[in-house]
């Protein structure tokens, strides 16, 4: 029995990569000390693997930025605006795409599938041309077998590659990427044929698109793509690998019947009904299959008992030999060692798998169906497996039974929200057009070490008050100064919008090092939602309170929602999401009534992340909104009328998931809009028919870029063109966290200017 692993985190354990990186673009440190790092960090991963006895190890599965990226290098498909002439693509350029350069922008960034990992975009039309231009494939490959070790070489596949690109600028928005598949397949040629020459035995194609509600001529571009590289396969062992859901029967009879494909890898863990469709459907016979039962998008042991009857399930139809242990998809999607886990409590800790530790599982699992069975492995994985189904830290009956009480029940504001609108205004007594920001204002140097200090028990409580209080007192002030209606009291004690929740609340721990990588040198920790999710005391009350205390204007009260702390955390997984979302509802329901209570007149709470938790098939879409908005509505359906409820949205892309916000029922929406207004036209003429107030982001705060007054009204005036006055509100487009007072407060200062303007004009 053989074991394979998709691909594994590049970042390194201890974001070694990222922090190379980053000292490489600031000029701190040259070309050769980053590959110098990067050799290192291939070199250690590939020798784990190969220690820990795995067969099929990956390479190329490192990147200095991106998968994605990779591959349009590889094909040489460079936008014009990077000038590139030609030759092997060097870091110049290959950064230049990924985060622009002094004079031409970077390209187009976007989420791969449903994680929160982004990749760049292809830009392709109907001129580009393809090029080998990077030789990465084969010189890692190479890399490894000069330490005497075997892998299998990763490529993006063809018709994924394709399927993720779009019309490059100036190209009709009608042109279809695939269309260039006979374009490219030479270039796969190129690189298959040299991979051959060095000695490759294995090849994997990732093709992830196969899992989406395809339409038949992308299935059948499959077919052509495959048959057409027959030939210059043969003699190699193909693995076309899929992950993040089930492959649909049509998809699936499509590619188990191409002659050029010797494996498939599936995704058991996402893809619940794979395992009935190969019963069903049946095996092509002499074929591998690479069963990923291992999550590669959680840090949860694995369930070895489980998993040897499903791989034994298995094996019946497929045989011994062609059955290969692997994970569930790439392991860059959940955390790199549990080793470095130092403070996580030791019970919890047996409950983990990082990607060193599902390596060994992995193996592990391998072993076992081979009459190998590691018994102490096995035992204290079953024993841990038994711990965390009985521990008292993780059950908690009471919460158990308010969120089973919610399934199928409607919780909604008992009055509509024009009339709820009407009641606000009466108390709030806002202009039109009303001012105000999405929450945080800059975080500066001085804050984070205050907070720093606070967590390291070297200031007290009290001197942390005091300065997080002086912070407030700041930016209420600069507000009033500012003129802005609606006020926040900025965040200051905030290190991220779902870790300090996480950290109030029951049933969450943190890692130390737990980092996955969100976009280049980019990474997230999530925090781990391990037991029933409680409130054990007021959160926000006390900030909020005093924040209110130093003005007359309204105070914004600001809170992070349920679907949004779900979907940025690592998530249990022995109850369905929707559970662990009720029981996060719950929770904030508390906070958002303690707040009503204190006097707080307004509420926003944030759902930044509800989009991307929309799960890939279509099939599954109206499942997850529906209690995604469920969790939503619970968490303010027993405010008064006069409370005013906010949410927050930082994507642009809502056109398809419209009637779901709308039925979130929130009496003021803010949302991003700063690259797309056209795009959201159509959402805010639904808004005109809901009534809800609407704030689309008068101009982009991930830009230093200062807008004129002009420039804001005329945007303004772009939205009232569509929208109706009194639903119009003004603010920027997202959180000024990551911004620098000298750009906030002319940016500030120029958007009242251009409320106050246009008022006049109304
Ligand atoms: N209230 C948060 C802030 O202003 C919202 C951040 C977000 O939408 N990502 O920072
Ligand atoms: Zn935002």
């Amino acid at each position: 029995m053989a074991s394979h692993i998709v691909g594994y985190p590049r970042m390194g354990p201890k974001r070694e990569l990222k922090f190379a990186l980053e000292s490489f673009w600031d000029g701190k440190s040259t070309a050769d000390d980053l590959q110098k790092v990067a050799t290192d960090l291939r070199h250690s991963i590939w020798k784990q693997m190969a220690d820990a006895g795995i067969k099929y190890i990956p390479s190329n599965t490192f990147s200095y930025y991106d998968q994605v990226l990779d591959t349009t290098a590889m094909l040489g498909a460079v936008p014009e605006r990077y000038n590139f002439t030609g030759g092997e693509i060097g870091f110049d350029i290959y950064f230049s795409m990924a985060r622009g350069n002094a004079s031409v922008p970077a390209m187009e960034m976007t989420k791969w599938f449903d994680t929160n990992y982004h990749f760049i975009v292809p830009e392709l039309g109907p001129n580009t041309k393809f090029s080998y231009s990077s030789h990465k494939p084969v010189s890692e490959y190479k890399e490894a077998k000069a330490l005497g070790i075997e892998t299998v070489p990763v490529l993006i596949g063809p018709v994924t590659y394709l399927l993720l690109s779009k019309p490059a600028k100036g190209v009709e928005k009608s042109f279809s990427p695939l269309s260039l598949l006979g374009s490219i397949l030479p270039i796969y040629k190129e690189v298959i044929a040299e991979l051959k020459a060095a000695g490759a035995s294995w090849i994997q194609f990732d093709e992830p698109t196969l899992v989406m509600d395809l339409e038949s001529h992308q299935l059948e571009a499959f077919t052509k793509a495959y048959t057409e590289l027959e030939s210059s396969l043969s003699g190699l062992n193909v693995l076309a690998e899929t992950y993040f859901a089930d492959v649909p029967p049509e998809a699936y009879k499509t590619i188990t019947a191409l002659k050029s494909i010797s494996g498939f890898g599936f995704d058991l863990v996402r893809g619940t009904k794979t395992l009935d469709l190969v019963k069903s459907a049946g095996f092509p016979a002499g074929k591998y299959l690479f069963a990923g039962v291992v999550d590669g998008r959680n840090i949860w042991a694995n369930d070895l008992a489980s998993s040897i009857s499903t791989l034994e399930t298995l094996e019946a139809i497929v045989g011994k030999d062609k059955l290969v242990v692997s994970t569930s998809c790439s392991l860059m999607h959940t955390a790199v060692d549990l080793v470095n886990e130092t403070k996580l409590d030791s019970e919890i800790k047996s409950w983990l798998a990082f990607a060193a530790q599902k390596v060994v599982e992995v193996n592990a699992l391998a072993k076992a169906l081979a009459g190998q069975k590691d018994e102490a492995f096995f035992s204290a994985n079953a024993a841990a497996q038994a711990s965390r189904k009985s521990s008292p830290r993780v059950t908690n009956e009471e919460v158990q039974k308010a969120a089973a009480a919610l399934k199928g029940s409607d919780h909604r504001r008992a009055t509509n929200v024009s009339a709820r609108l009407d009641a606000q205004q009466k108390k709030l007594n806002l202009p039109i057009l009303p001012t105000t920001t999405i929450g945080s204002f800059p975080q500066t140097m001085d804050l984070r070490r205050v907070r720093r200090e606070y967590k390291a028990n070297k200031i007290s409580e009290e001197e942390y008050v005091k300065a997080i209080k002086e912070e407030i007192s700041k930016v209420v002030k600069l507000q009033e100064e500012l003129d802005i209606d609606v006020l926040v009291h900025g965040e200051p004690e905030r290190n991220d919008m779902v870790e300090y929740f996480g950290e109030q609340l029951s049933g969450f721990a943190f890692t130390v090092n737990g980092w996955v990588q969100s976009y280049g040198s980019r990474c997230v920790k999530p925090p781990i939602i391990y037991g029933d999710v409680s409130r054990p005391k007021a959160m926000t009350v006390f900030w909020s309170k005093m924040a209110q205390s130093m003005t007359a204007r309204p105070m914004k009260g600001m809170l992070t929602g349920p679907v949004t702390i779900l979907n940025w955390s690592f998530v249990r997984n022995d109850q369905p999401r929707f559970e662990t979302c009720y029981q996060i509802a719950l929770a904030i329901k508390k906070e958002v009534e303690d707040l009503e209570a204190a006097g707080i007149q307004v509420i926003q709470i944030d759902e930044a992340a509800l989009r991307e938790g929309l799960p890939l098939r279509k099939s599954e879409q109206a499942f997850y909104l529906d209690w995604a908005v469920h969790s939503f509505r619970i968490t303010n359906c027993g405010v008064q009328d006069t409370t005013q409820i906010h949410t927050h949205m930082c994507y642009s892309n809502f056109n398809d998931i419209i009637h779901s916000i709308i039925n979130m029922d929130a009496d003021v929406i803010t949302i991003e809009n700063s690259r797309s207004d056209e795009k959201l036209l159509s959402v805010f003429r639904e808004g005109v028919k809901y009534g809800a107030g609407i704030g689309p982001g008068v101009y982009d705060i991930h830009s230093p870029r200062i807008p004129s007054t002009e420039e804001i009204a005329d945007r303004i005036n772009k939205m009232l063109a569509v929208l109706e006055t009194n639903i119009l509100w003004v603010n920027p487009d997202c959180g000024l966290k990551t911004r620098k007072y000298a750009e906030v407060k002319p940016a500030l200062t120029n958007m009242v200017a251009a409320a106050k303007l246009l008022r006049t004009q109304l």
